[in-house]
């Protein structure tokens, strides 16, 4: 390792921000806007982490961004955490230019509910198909109105518990669970109620939406902004290790070599992974549990649009029967449940100029499973398995069966990513989306200058991250000035 020169080594900020997906460009523009000097350093070359973007031949994909979720509905008003989220950071709602989704579906064999984004046309999904739980339903919701979910001491119950005691029908139960579990748990078939009540608020409640220019509306204001207030941002710039003496972290080394320091620390790059770079003789706390929840994304590029094979809606949650199994699969997939999401459904969007659309499908998939294949067996189990997925997906869309050749026809490009992919790009243990099942609400840590934001404490999503960094930024940095 070469030696650190000084001038580097006294390169002296007030916050360093460990990793620049969402939850880190809202904590350091948060910080930057009152007159912190921070600096931000990311392991990749592109920012967003797990909501990122890149392009292969010519054409451009978000890496995950089925959907922005809590659209400010009518009823969700002022108090809608996205129209929160842009106060806090100074950003236009307007100018993301959210396309609403069209509307959304959750099958369960033959069962559906649809909705949309408005709450009142759910609850009317849910008294027709399951006429008996009207009233239950009801106290469900008013149950989880009167839960403080945002708070840091929320109780972190189980959801399956509480909806075995709140629903009669346990086929409810399991399609309320879905989409819920899809969109934030890191739990095995469960999903903690605090995360239960905040994603069933921003998927039902509010609604799905999306930025007219996908992710890159929401990242460029960011970049643009931590620009303007001079916050240092280094990219390729792994952090390698974050060095402690006694309560406090005294310094940040770099994969380079060079070493930072700063009066505070918030690591953004999850609860396992940053005590992997805390030395662990240093680290007081009782290691995390490792989350093990990843997918597999197939997403297909076809000529036309979605409307062209009948296909309106926007989401389409799925399970092959009426018990939802959500979790790590024995083998590389589990093609019983997935998410297909067609991005073209959103708002009234004209076809791309090159009149191209994409076709996205998601399935829970193990990491350990597809990390142990050589190369050129992992390549022929992707194009094997993206077969399989649009096959097992035809059957959830309309005429899926009678129009998967004339798609196969009119698909010109495929790509796909496995849990290995995002370890690679995100540096996620197991490939993992949502993190350790152990959530720290509050961000803090064993050590009193490292705070940890986004994932791991709890707030999951695009809208959920960048929440999570303000508070962190808000409650844990800010609140002394
Ligand atoms: C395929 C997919 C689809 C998704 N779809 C949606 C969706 O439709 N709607 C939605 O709301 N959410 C969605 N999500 C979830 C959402 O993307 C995440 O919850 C959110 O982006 C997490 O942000 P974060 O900042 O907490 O973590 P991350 O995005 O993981 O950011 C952590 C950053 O830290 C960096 N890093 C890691 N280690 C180091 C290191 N040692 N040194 C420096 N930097 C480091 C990483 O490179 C990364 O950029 C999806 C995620 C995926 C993967």
């Amino acid at each position: 390792m070469p030696a650190i020169p000084t001038s580097q080594a006294s390169d002296h900020h007030d916050v360093t921000v460990i990793g620049a997906g969402l939850s880190g460009l809202a904590a350091a523009l948060r910080l930057a806007m009152f007159g912190k000097k921070v600096i931000l350093l990311e392991k990749h070359y592109v920012v967003g982490g797990l909501n990122s973007f890149y392009a292969k031949k010519g054409i451009k994909f978000d890496v995950g961004l089925h959907a922005l979720t809590n659209y400010p509905s009518q009823q969700s008003g002022k108090s809608s955490p996205l129209l929160k989220l842009c106060r806090q950071l100074r950003i236009s709602l307007d100018s993301l230019n959210l396309l609403p989704q069209s509307h959304s579906r959750i099958t369960f064999g033959t069962e559906s509910l649809l909705f949309d984004n408005n709450f009142d046309f759910f609850i009317s999904q849910v008294e027709d198909k399951f006429p008996k739980e009207r009233d239950r339903f009801q106290s469900l919701l008013a149950k989880m109105e009167t839960f403080p979910a945002y708070s840091v001491d929320a109780e972190d119950l189980s959801t399956r518990n509480i909806l075995k005691e709140s629903i009669g029908d346990p086929l409810l139960s399991e399609m309320l669970l879905c989409p819920t579990c899809y969109y934030g748990s890191a739990r095995k078939n469960d999903i903690d109620f605090p995360t239960f009540v905040m994603l069933f608020d921003a998927i039902f409640r509010q609604g799905l939406a999306r930025p007219e220019l996908g992710i890159r509306a929401i990242l460029d204001p960011l970049i643009g902004k931590l620009e303007e207030l001079g916050v240092q941002r280094r990219m390729n710039c792994g952090v390698e290790r974050i060095r402690t003496k006694g309560d406090k972290v005294s310094e940040i080394v770099l994969e380079s070599g060079e070493t930072l320091t700063s009066d505070q620390v918030i690591s953004t790059c999850g609860a396992v992974e940053t005590e992997a770079l805390l030395a662990p003789s240093e680290s007081s706390t009782p290691s995390t549990t490792e989350g093990k929840f990843s997918i597999m994304e197939s997403i297909f590029v076809f000529q036309g649009n979605p409307k062209d094979f009948g296909w309106e809606e926007t989401v389409v949650f799925f399970n092959d029967s009426e018990i939802f199994r959500y979790g790590e699969p024995e083998g590389l997939i589990d093609l019983r449940s997935g998410v297909i999401c067609m991005p073209e459904n959103y708002g009234n969007q004209l076809h791309n100029s090159d009149n191209k659309s994409k076709l996205r499908i998601t399935h829970p998939a193990n990491y350990d499973r597809w990390s142990e294949l050589e190369q050129p067996t992992y390549e022929s189990e992707k194009n094997l398995w993206e077969e399989r997925i649009l096959e097992n997906g035809m059957r959830y869309l309309k005429n899926g069966k009678e129009v998967i050749d004339s798609f196969r026809a009119k698909t010109t490009f495929r790509d796909t990513f496995t849990p290995r992919t995002i370890k690679k790009y995100t540096g996620h243990a197991n490939g993992t989306l949502y993190g350790s099942p152990q959530k720290r609400r509050d961000g803090t840590t064993a050590f009193e200058n490292l705070f940890l934001a986004g994932t791991d404490q709890g707030y999951v999503g695009i809208v959920g991250a960048m929440l999570g960094g303000i508070a962190v930024a808000n409650n844990q940095i800010l609140r002394s000035i």
